[in-house]
């Protein structure tokens, strides 16, 4: 039985708690998924999701509590995570802000990629678009964007996923997913999916 972990310290935990359960349901698979954020926790897991939110405060805290270092750890031997907005930032090794410029904030530093905290505005300038990930074989999909950040390069080991208006809003390496957009608010689970695929091959 799979175990899915949506990190639990600041951002939009439940609706990704949904959207696992909707996808394992979906899949035929046996598991479940839990809200964590003790390192005790989270070194029990199969799979991480690390929600939207303010990666800034997701960051600290996480330091904090020594999340953090389990995390990298796990990610490191194989765990598959998906890094979502602000889970996406936390799984970069550089984010500077658009608006406030260069940001010390802790970092999973897990995926070379150069990435732009809030790269399409304030939260007004929150948009919906269909996107897509072909190499995934999700040809259409809404991208939420709220806040969102975006990457302008990829290191030589990051898959770049999907791509708007030129710039990089999803991307693989391995184990790790990261998206600027948000697919648990939406009713397709389709990249949920594809996680829980992932998190179960990786088991067996
Ligand atoms: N702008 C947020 C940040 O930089 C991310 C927003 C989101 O996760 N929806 O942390």
């Amino acid at each position: 039985s799979l175990t899915v972990g949506v990190l639990s310290i600041q951002g939009d935990v439940q609706e990704n708690v949904l959207s696992a359960k909707s996808a394992i349901d979906e899949l035929g698979l046996d598991g479940n998924v839990v809200d964590v954020r003790t390192p005790e926790e989270i070194s029990q897991l199969d799979g991480l999701i690390i929600p939207g939110g303010e990666s800034t405060t997701i960051g600290h805290l996480s330091l904090v509590n020594g999340s953090q270092k389990v995390m990298k750890e796990k990610i490191q031997s194989g765990m598959p995570v998906l890094g979502i907005c602000a889970g996406m930032i936390m799984l970069s090794n550089t984010a500077k802000d658009r608006i406030v410029g260069k940001t010390d904030q802790p970092l999973l530093d897990i995926l070379d990629i150069k990435l732009e905290r809030n790269s399409f505005g304030r939260q007004k300038e929150s948009f919906e678009s269909n996107i897509s990930m072909d190499s995934i074989n999700i040809p259409k999909f809404n991208g939420v964007f709220i806040r969102a950040p975006s990457v302008s390069d990829v290191g030589s080991d990051v898959e770049v996923l999907s791509k708007f208006n030129e710039r990089i809003v999803a991307v693989k390496k391995g184990n790790v997913i990261g998206t600027a957009f948000h697919p648990e608010l939406t009713k397709d689970t389709a990249l949920h999916k594809y996680f829980i695929n992932l998190v179960n091959t990786s088991k067996n």
